[in-house]
Parts: C-alpha cells; sequence; structure tokens
C-alpha cells in the first residue's frame, strides 16, 4: 500500500506518520514500518524530505535560527539551495544540516535522509560499501557519510530511562584482543591485557532494557565506582556478578555468584522488597553486540571501537520504536553535534591501522574492504 504524492505531502503537513503497521509478533508491540519503496518515494524527494525535516527540527513551529546564542524566529527563506533560510537581525544564513553532524556537506539532503533510513533498517547498520554505490560517492565519502549519521549515538548520557531509577544490571569486561583472551565467562579482570584489548562497562536499567555502555581506562575498583557515580542515579539497585572491582560501588548491590554457577538469586532489597538478582540481560545485549563485533573483528581498525560500540547499543535501545521514530530520534540527537573529517580521524590514542589478529600494524594507506564492515576504513 503505497500512497500518492499529494497523501504523502497532507501526511507530512499534518504530522501523520510513515509506513505501515506491521504484523504483530510474539512478545513486541505493533511496529510501523516503512518499507524501502515507500522511502525511496518520500525521501528521493527534495521538497517532501524538507518538508519532513522542517518538522522534526520546528515541530510546528516558526523557524528557529540555530546558532548557539540565536534561536531567534523571524526567518525568511531565500531561494538560495545550499542556504535556504535567513534571519535578518543576525544575519545568519542557515539550512536544515546548520549545527547538526551533517553541516558542511555537500550531500543532499534527500539523500542524507536515505542514508540515515538505510543505517537504521538494521541492527548492524549499511555498509559504506553499499552506500558509496547506491549514492555513488567515493569510498570515504560514503565511510564518513556514516560516521555522521552515527554521530547522534556517541552520547555520554545515558538513556533518558535511566533517570527514573530502579533496578541495574553492570558488567565490566574486556574487549577486543586476540581471539585466545576472548572468553567472556572466563575473563579474569586485571589479568589479561595484551594487544588492543579495552575495558568496557555495560549498564543495563531493567525495566526500559535500555542499555549505556563506554570505554573505561581501566577495571579498577575506583574507575567503576566514579562511572557508576555519574551513570546510575542515586537510590537505585545494582546487580553485578562477585568481582573484586565493583566492590567499591557506592550504590547498593547484590552480587551473583558466577564462579559458583549461580546465575539468578532471590535478594531482599533495602526497601524491604524481594528482587531477582541477576546480570542476564546485560550480558546478552553485550554478547550480542560481541558476536557482531568479532565478526569483524580481525580486520578493524582499533581507533573506532567507542564509536563502534556507542553505535551499536545506540540502534539497540531505540529497536522497537517506529522506523519515522527511530529517524526522528536519531536526527534530534544529531543536533548540535558538529563532526569533521579531522576530528574523526584524529589521533585518539588507538592506533588507526589493524591487521591480522586486532595486533597493531600501523599504517598510513587507506585500506578498505566493503564486504566486512565499515570500521575498517582507516585514516
Ligand atoms: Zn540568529
Amino acid at each position: 500500500m503505497s500512497h500518492t504524492y499529494a497523501e504523502y505531502e497532507q501526511m507530512i503537513q499534518s504530522g501523520i506518520q510513515l509506513g505501515k503497521l506491521s504484523k504483530s509478533s510474539p512478545g513486541r508491540k505493533h511496529h510501523r514500518g516503512i518499507d524501502l519503496a515507500e522511502a525511496f518515494k518520500v525521501f528521493s524527494d527534495t521538497d517532501l524530505a524538507t518538508k519532513w525535516l522542517e518538522r522534526i527540527r520546528w515541530e510546528d513551529g516558526p523557524v528557529i535560527c540555530p546558532l548557539p546564542d540565536c534561536g531567534g524566529t523571524m526567518v525568511s527563506r531565500t531561494n538560495r539551495i545550499d542556504m535556504p533560510y535567513r534571519r535578518k537581525d543576525c544575519r545568519n544564513w542557515f539550512s536544515l544540516k546548520t549545527e547538526t553532524s551533517m553541516a558542511n556537506s555537500k550531500l543532499p539532503l534527500e539523500k542524507w535522509l536515505l542514508a540515515f533510513y538505510l543505517d537504521l533498517a538494521n541492527l548492524k547498520g549499511v555498509s559504506s560499501m553499499k552506500l558509496c554505490r547506491d549514492f555513488d560517492l567515493s569510498q570515504i565519502s560514503a565511510w564518513f557519510t556514516l560516521q555522521r549519521v552515527r554521530e547522534a549515538f556517541m552520547t555520554d548520557e545515558p538513556p533518558p530511562d535511566f533517570a527514573l531509577g530502579g533496578e541495574f544490571q553492570l558488567d565490566a569486561a574486556y574487549f577486543g584482543g586476540l581471539e585466545a583472551n576472548r572468553h567472556f565467562i572466563d575473563r579474569i579482570p586485571g589479568g589479561q591485557g595484551g594487544a588492543n584489548m579495552m575495558d568496557v562497562i555495560s549498564i543495563t536499567q531493567v525495566a526500559s532494557g535500555k542499555m549505556w555502555v563506554d570505554i573505561i581506562p581501566d577495571t579498577g575498583a575506583d574507575t567503576i565506582a566514579d562511572t557508576v557515580e555519574r551513570i546510575v542515579p542515586m537510590g537505585a539497585t545494582l546487580y553485578t556478578d562477585d568481582g573484586r572491582h565493583y566492590r567499591r560501588i557506592q550504590r547498593e548491590r547484590h552480587p551473583v555468584n558466577h564462579n559458583l554457577g549461580e546465575y539468578v538469586r532471590i535478594v531482599d532489597l533495602a526497601n524491604g522488597m524481594q528482587r531477582m538478582a541477576t546480570t542476564n540481560t546485560v550480558e546478552s545485549g553485550w554478547s550480542m553486540f560481541r558476536r557482531s563485533y568479532h565478526g569483524i573483528h580481525h580486520k578493524m581498525s582499533p581507533k573506532h571501537p567507542r564509536r563502534y560500540a556507542k553505535t551499536f547499543l545506540g540502534r539497540w535501545n531505540i529497536r522497537l520504536l517506529d522506523t519515522e521514530e527511530q529517524m526522528r530520534h536519531v536526527i534530534r540527537e544529531m543536533v548540535g553535534r558538529e563532526l569533521s573529517y579531522d576530528m574523526l580521524t584524529e589521533d585518539n590514542g588507538f592506533p588507526s591501522g589493524a591487521g591480522p589478529n586486532g595486533a597493531h600494524y600501523p599504517e598510513r594507506r587507506i585500506r578498505y574492504n566493503g564486504e566486512l564492515d565499515d570500521y575498517i576504513l582507516q585514516g
């Protein structure tokens, strides 16, 4: 079921969601998905794409100047395609890309929206090789475009649901490195290291199932306690395994003893309630990410693991939303996040080269293998 151009125009103007409901599957709410044909019909049209994006940035209200200390209205439309809006008072010309990670890009709006659509269509995203062919871009441009789409997920803040508190599961683990060192269950905190090993902390809020992940400098007790202080609200309850590096956490904490084969345990909380203490949710989200990562790891640049982890889990957190809601979420998040190629490829302490088994093989030339993943490309 596809609509006419006029119908789409009408839907966008009145804020009716695009897409159609998919058949319900057990345990999931109805999902309103946009199929490829519809995506192309709406987003590849400059006028519809513009109207759709205007609604996201300014709702029904007036066009607002995006300059950080302006925010003024009284904006007029111009006939400059690159800068279609102008505000007389502050003399600012701007476009829908201004002050977002799409800023300073020659890629037309409709291709940006299609890139958003394609990249959100599955958990691993679209490959830059595919985008390069479909959009007639160079490989580097396609890769850079995707990194800018994904910049929306690069926030340090936890998902908003975290503020609601309640129960959380936490896990700190090694990530990357050699195959032989990667046993998730058998990891020995503080004892491995090796090429490209990184310490990663992941936290799940049980009620929402939302995950937050970051790379941390070490898995020492103080680093973990500091991270929890920043991410998990006061008064929350935390479940971890029985690792010693969780001991300084300043929250009510109930360990589950994995060494004794214990994965779920009934605990009495400080508030008198009984709950099931487990770290199963955080571990299953995390292990899904690990599987996705390991599939491509042997060629992945060690420079961008944080980007990869945050992107994957960012998509995971919005996976139950309708397609259009996912796109709205990502576009809203990218406002205020400019990303230049220099910022993206600047030295972050990790080598940009990848090599067999993830060992350090610094390399200057650009290597790319689109069949594996996008993160292989090295600047
Ligand atoms: Zn202004």
